[in-house]
């Protein structure tokens, strides 16, 4: 895999600093282009560029930039040579990015923006069996059933389309959820739903840097997004991810 390296101006070091870190973040990227090859992601690498600055963008807080409108990578070296460790992480940010510019739609890109997943079959037909045998005289008791997150947040969407369509709780266990027009899209999981209310606190930023840290831990979780604790989100967000990142 090539990964196309340019030299800008050295800055603050001297030769021999510059061409070691340089030779450092090659190193490091085409470490990088490796691990992402493992999980079938060499065209967010393909075809790439980067360029090296021995001075500092913003600080040292900005390490590397991604410019997609001319498909380069910049990087700041003077950073590394305190935080070379930060290096292998900011490659695989770096390079999240640049998949997210060149090999995503903007459908996919909606989709995870507004982190919209369709309702999980196993938590349908959980609210369909306690609709059919419980004897409810608010429609909240149904939600209280649910002790997941996620699983409450889909039970809180059917419950509020039959709210909203006036359908007399007295008649739940009569009802088929799959079948009634106020909830079939959304159970049959063609109408989606957004994670955002559970993992707000994760997504921060803007989307594309949301999506490029995510980019990351999934890649050095090994597949997994081990930061988001809760197990049913962290599957429904994950299951999101590779959606959006693998159908590209
Ligand atoms: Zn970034």
């Amino acid at each position: 895999m090539n990964f196309k390296v340019f030299y800008a101006d050295r800055g603050s070091l001297s030769e021999e600093e510059f061409e070691s870190l340089a030779g450092s973040v090659t190193k490091e990227l085409s470490q990088a282009i490796n691990t992402l090859g493992r999980f079938g992601l060499e065209r967010a690498a393909s075809g790439g560029k980067a360029k090296y600055f021995g001075s500092m963008a913003e600080g040292a807080s900005i390490v590397a930039t991604y410019f997609d409108t001319e498909d380069l990578l910049h990087v700041y070296l003077p950073v590394f040579q305190s935080n070379a460790d930060l290096l292998p992480s900011v490659c695989i940010h770096e390079l999240g990015h640049r998949h997210w510019y060149k090999n995503l739609n903007g459908s996919q890109r909606g989709m995870w923006n507004k982190k919209y997943v369709p309702a999980s079959q196993s938590t349908v037909d959980r609210i369909q069996r306690l609709m059919k045998g419980g004897k409810y005289k608010r429609y909240m008791a149904v939600v209280d059933e649910f002790t997941n997150p996620n699983e409450r947040l889909v039970c809180i969407h059917v419950v509020n389309a039959l709210i909203v369509n006036k359908y007399p709780i007295e008649l739940l266990p009569n009802l088929d959820v799959r079948e009634h027009p106020a909830t079939k899209e959304f159970c049959y999981g063609s109408k989606l739903y957004s994670l955002i209310p559970l993992v707000s606190a994760y997504a921060r930023e803007s989307d594309y840097e949301d999506y490029a840290e995510t980019f990351r831990a999934f890649i050095e979780g090994g597949g997994n997004l081990r930061a988001i604790r809760e197990e049913s989100t962290r599957t429904a967000l994950t299951e999101l991810f590779k959606k959006v990142t693998f159908n590209a």
